[in-house]
């Protein structure tokens, strides 16, 4: 039995959970940083047994996706001072911010040089921040776009829409009916590897506009170490930010 990805609808909120397969032999549901549900299930479980049980734990997911969401606040609120680390392609960086006439953002090896009239402002070194990963994530996210396209394309996915980068703190991206791909500027701060498994993800999605065993069968021929990344990014998900 494959894996699959599905929801159930507990009071108003809808609870989406992924359910993998394996041999073992009883059934856990876990809930990630990201509060992405995993339920792992023993093979041959039938879905309807996997269903019932999510909702009856529906109340405990929902509390524990809130939780993690009161933590991420905590744990993602940055001071923009010398020395806070700062994640670009999966390495983190210490800043260093020195006082100066012109505004300048350079990284090298070391750390993420910010000279800046204003050094002891959070707010406009975030904003200055936040402009230079914008640039890098759209000259970035289009190389790897255009790399993994070609790969689609030999499995008969096309697409030439381009992508758009957007300021979302839920979701790594998504992909419209009419094939709008939008990637997270989050997805800067994480590994090469990373931003081409969201991209083909999506890509996938112009093919399987849904979550079933099909889809995840199309993006294992694209990619058939996709699950790592996943989990890479569902547990790095509070700390991959910009
Ligand atoms: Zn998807």
């Amino acid at each position: 039995m494959s894996n699959f990805e599905t929801s159930v609808l507990y009071g108003g909120t809808t609870i989406n959970y992924g359910v993998i397969f394996s041999a073992r032999k009883t059934l856990g549901i876990q809930v990630y940083p990201d509060g992405k549900v995993i339920v792992r299930a023993p093979n041959k479980t039938d879905v309807k047994v996997i269903y019932n049980r999510v909702k009856q734990k529906s109340a405990w997911i929902i509390k524990q996706q809130n939780t993690f969401k009161s933590n991420l606040v905590l744990s993602t609120k940055k001071t923009y001072l010398s020395g806070e680390n700062h994640y670009y392609l999966g390495q983190s960086y210490p800043l260093t911010i020195r006082d100066a006439l012109k505004e300048k953002i350079s990284l090298s090896e070391r750390q993420f040089k910010i000279e800046t009239r204003k050094p002891d402002d959070a707010d406009h070194i975030k904003k200055r921040l936040r402009m230079w990963y914008r640039r890098e994530a759209e000259r970035i996210f289009t190389e790897r776009y255009n790399d993994c396209i070609q790969s689609a394309f030999k499995i008969g996915i096309e697409h030439d829409l381009g992508i758009n980068v957007r300021v979302m703190s839920k979701r790594w991206g998504s992909c419209s009916k009419r094939g709008k791909i939008i990637l997270s500027l989050n997805l800067i701060a994480t590994p090469i590897v990373c931003i081409d498994h969201v991209i083909l993800h999506e890509l996938c999605h112009l093919k399987e506009f849904n979550h079933s065993a099909k889809f995840y069968q199309l993006l294992r021929t694209l990619e058939p170490d996709w699950k790592q990344k996943s989990t890479q990014l569902d547990m790095m998900g509070n700390v991959y930010c910009v």
